[in-house]
């Protein structure tokens, strides 16, 4: 009998690399699903795409996209654009990209979804679950809220980081995370 088919919401391939090695490792049936209409500019969300695409063909995993739409991102988290990275802009960006994922899972007919949002240390995982509990709060399939950072991921994610010389950006993705990633960040470390 065929395993779960399980929706896996990723940013990017650093956040996502452990978790794919782990699924195709297992032989899981596991779709890594592209919603990130937060990222700006558009050269950037081609960079990360296509370095998404490369590490699931690289392990033999599905990978889908939905459309670019960063309008629809913009009014999302119209009136919080001065918040704080983890603050309620984080909040509303989150539960946007996972209630898209939402949809995808079932029009799609997955029977689980889960999400590497919250793997970078710069992510706060309770609110990611937050967004996502609020995303999930009509459907009927469950939200697999993981922590991917432990039983050995997190070692595994930098490893496979350095291995796979994976495109490292230096701030989460949208237009403020950049402009005070500019400010704060060390150049060169991963998001
Ligand atoms: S900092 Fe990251 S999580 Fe927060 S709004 Fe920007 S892209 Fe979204």
């Amino acid at each position: 009998m065929p395993g779960p088919k399980l929706l896996i919401l990723s940013c990017c391939a650093p956040c996502s690399c452990a978790v794919i090695k782990k699924m195709a490792d297992e032989g899981a049936d596991a779709t890594v699903l592209f919603y990130n209409p937060n990222i700006y500019p558009s050269a950037e969300y081609e960079k990360r795409r296509d370095e998404q695409r490369r590490i699931c063909e690289h392990f033999g995993l599905k990978f889908a996209e939905l459309p670019y739409e960063p309008e629809e991102w913009d009014k999302a988290v119209a009136g919080l654009e001065s918040e704080p990275e983890r603050g309620r802009r984080c909040s509303e960006c989150f539960y946007m990209r996972l209630k898209k994922a939402q949809d995808y899972a079932l029009e799609h007919k997955f029977d689980a979804l889960t999400s590497v949002l919250g793997v970078s240390r710069y992510k706060d995982l309770a609110q990611v679950n937050a967004s996502a509990r609020r995303a999930w709060a009509e459907s009927v399939k469950p939200y697999w809220a993981t922590n991917w950072r432990k039983g050995g991921l997190e070692e595994l994610r930098r490893a496979l980081i350095k291995e796979l010389g994976l495109y490292a950006q230096t701030y989460c993705g949208c237009k403020y995370s950049l402009a005070s990633s500019l400010n704060n960040r060390p150049s060169g470390e991963n998001k």
